[in-house]
């Protein structure tokens, strides 16, 4: 195997299904130590059998900043260094502002937003130690907000914000911030949205083309982490072919 990947230490959220999943997959087949973090233990243990390399399964809500410290921290404890966070962890609560469960947007805020920003808090020192990687999954809603996608496409916006905020402050100390965003990919994501017209309008989208699959943004993460140390890929927008 020849990959920069090899032997380096990676957390993973949200790695019990879709992207996450398969991203953790594709690091360990690259020959990166995995920490696969999610709230569903019983996948992530599934997983952790289905990887080629070393892999731990970490329980984890990123909404819980004290369990994202407590989770960086099992990382380093058991593998000994912190070479790159994934930040994929996220919800997708589609629904239009007006009349809107404000609830569901508290979720997505405290999923996609201030989860991924506790989880590189909490990771930073490592990564800087190490001179490490953070990928940042946003969303093609993370450039162009859409009806019905309001508070979702706030949190991705929110993502990109904090990234460059946070490339400008860590690239000189050989840390990378790299944002991935793509387009639709099939997954669980949508089957999440209670608003059954929201839900049946995302169904149709997926069914009217050729979606992306996880493993097409996995790759898309390895070959960003794999780069020489001097390259920094600090932006991919990754749609499926058929998505206008
Ligand atoms: P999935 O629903 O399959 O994956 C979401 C993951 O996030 C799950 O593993 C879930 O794990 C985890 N998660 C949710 N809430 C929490 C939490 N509080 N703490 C920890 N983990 C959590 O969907 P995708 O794979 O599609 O989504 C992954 C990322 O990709 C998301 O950030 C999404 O916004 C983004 N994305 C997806 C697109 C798509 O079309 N599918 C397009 C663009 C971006 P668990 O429930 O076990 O905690």
């Amino acid at each position: 195997m020849n990959s920069s990947l090899k032997d380096q230490v990676v957390l993973v959220t949200g790695a019990s299904s879709g992207i996450g999943r398969a991203t953790a997959l594709a690091l360990s087949r690259a020959g990166a130590k995995v920490v696969a973090a999610g709230r569903r233990l019983e996948q992530l243990n599934a997983l952790v059998e289905e990887a080629s390399g070393e892999m731990i399964a970490v329980e984890l809500d990123v909404t819980r900043a004290e369990a994202v410290n407590l989770a960086v921290a099992e990382a380093v404890t058991h593998f000994g260094r912190l070479d790159a966070l994934v930040n994929n962890a996220g919800v997708m609560l589609a629904g239009m502002i007006l009349d809107a469960d404000t609830e569901q947007w508290v979720r997505m805020v405290e999923t996609n937003l201030l989860g991924s920003m506790f989880a590189i808090h909490a990771a930073l020192p490592h990564l800087i130690e190490s001179r490490g990687a953070i990928v940042q999954v946003s969303s093609t809603s993370g450039r162009i907000a859409s009806a019905g996608s309001g508070a979702y496409a706030a949190t991705k916006f929110g993502i990109s914000a904090f990234a460059e905020s946070l490339r400008q402050e860590v690239t000189t100390l050989g840390v990378r911030v790299i944002v991935v965003e793509p387009g639709f990919v099939d997954t669980e994501l949508t089957t999440h949205i209670t608003d059954p017209v929201m839900r049946e309008a995302a169904a149709s989208i997926g069914d009217s083309m050729r979606t992306l699959q996880p493993q097409d943004i996995a790759e898309v993460v390895v070959f960003a982490l794999d780069q020489p140390e001097h390259v920094a890929v600090n932006e991919i927008l990754v749609r499926p072919t058929d998505q206008v």
